[in-house]
């Protein structure tokens, strides 16, 4: 049905790769193309052989000229973005100047401020309009099928949903006393900032790790987890009629925040350059270097993750309370695509978000959040593809 350029060779995209070979009929043929080309040859190698073409190339994605010529080269019906937050912009240019549909996984970040919001690719939305292509924003797991699950529950459940709690829990043990599931630059600038939430259309900011909750999830039993800043609340506050109130929390192990706190005390998890041996050097990307790759962690991890979202609303004049969510099996993961449950968890969602766009089920043009399509027919690949949701109209609920 059509071709996709992946642009990035790590976690989320060795998982997405896997998957789009999984729907040969939708992902006839794809490039895999990013900065250690060696990286993207690996996965060929793994995957050659199935009914998509693959091919490869070597990108910098900082570097609008050199994607536009990748893309004139190789001609895709959609470019999904797995590289980092950094490069959503340079790409959205790209796309732009060849008339090519866009999806990505996380907003863009400057590199010097450690803030994701959506200004500045909604700042698009016109340009993507005119041109007549679609820029899917956010198609992981969160962002992405939160904002599925938000949107399914509002067409089905709800006339109007109040409170909204997104409860993201990795269980998974992978035996380092410190490791990052993901991108550790990433991760670490995102739990790091300050947390927020917002109530009645107002932003609140919290002090990093301040609000804490156990909450005792389905199949994985009772964890800490803590309200953060997360980039979905943006735009679901804006997008789903009636929302009053919308948290995230994320679950963190002791030994992971002991970790993260000393790190931080030393000065580790700064992105201010600092002078080192005559050279300039940000102490989180040294960090990183010296962090276990998370792609390594696949073959070490043991545990489940469940990720969803408690809704609480209103449907026909009653109140109303509705949970979905997801539970996915790192050792499982591993065994069908060689990568842990964190990557899993947002590499499918990548593909099925690209698969919408090639199909023409979701090709209304312009920028948009995930929540602005209609969610059924995401739903159904979800459950065909490795990601069934569950779902509780008599959960715990958060206080
Ligand atoms: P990794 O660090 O494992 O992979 C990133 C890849 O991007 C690497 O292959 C890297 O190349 C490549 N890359 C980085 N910079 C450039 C560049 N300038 N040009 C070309 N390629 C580049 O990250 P993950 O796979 O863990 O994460 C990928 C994305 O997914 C991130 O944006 C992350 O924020 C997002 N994410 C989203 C989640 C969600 O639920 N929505 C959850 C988890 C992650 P090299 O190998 O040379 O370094």
């Amino acid at each position: 049905m059509g071709k996709a350029l992946i642009i990035g060779a790590g976690g989320v995209a060795s998982v997405c790769i896997h998957k789009c070979c999984q729907n040969s009929d939708v992902f006839e043929e794809i490039c895999i193309a990013s900065r250690t080309k060696s990286k993207c040859d690996a996965l060929k190698a793994k995957l050659d052989g199935g009914k998509t073409k693959i091919s490869t190339a070597q990108v910098n994605a900082d570097n609008v000229d050199e994607l536009i010529a990748l893309i004139n080269s190789f001609k895709p019906d959609v470019v999904i973005n797995l590289a980092l937050p950094y490069q959503d912009l340079t790409i959205m240019d790209a796309c732009l100047a060849t008339k090519t549909n866009y999806v990505d996984t996380a907003n863009y970040e400057p590199l010097d401020t450690a803030k994701f919001e959506y200004k500045w690719q909604w700042a698009y939305r016109e340009r993507f309009e005119k041109a007549g292509i679609t820029a899917l924003l956010g198609s992981g797991f969160d962002p992405g099928v939160t904002g599925v699950f938000s949107a399914y529950a509002m067409k089905h459940e709800f006339d109007e949903i109040n409170y909204i709690d997104i409860l993201d829990c990795n269980a998974g043990d992978h035996g380092y006393p410190f490791a990052t599931n993901f991108n550790p630059e990433i991760n670490i600038r995102e739990v790091s900032a300050k947390g927020s939430y917002i109530e009645d259309g107002k932003w609140i900011e919290t002090e990093p790790m301040e609000i804490k909750r156990v909450y005792n999830f389905p199949e994985v039993g009772e964890k800490d987890m803590y309200l953060l800043h997360h980039e979905e609340l943006e735009s679901l506050a804006l997008n789903i009629k009636g929302i009053k109130r919308i948290r995230f929390f994320m679950t963190f192990g002791q030994s992971y925040l002991t970790h993260l706190k000393c790190l931080e005390n030393v000065g580790m998890t700064s992105i201010e350059p600092i002078e080192f041996e005559g050279k300039q050097i940000v102490p989180l990307q040294f960090l990183k270097a010296v962090l276990p790759d998370p792609a390594s962690l696949g073959p070490r991890t043991k545990g489940k993750t469940n990720i969803g979202c408690i809704f609480i609303g209103k449907k026909d004049g009653k109140d109303k309370t509705y949970y979905l969510y997801n539970v996915c099996d790192h050792e499982e993961c591993y065994k069908e695509v060689g990568s842990q449950a964190v990557s899993y968890t947002t590499g499918v969602p990548a593909m099925i978000g690209a698969a919408m766009l090639l199909t023409g089920k979701w090709n209304t043009p312009g920028v948009h959040n995930i929540e602005e399509f209609d969610p059924d027919p995401f739903m159904d690949a979800l459950n065909k593809f490795g990601l069934p949701w569950k779902e509780s109209y008599n959960p715990d609920l958060v206080d």
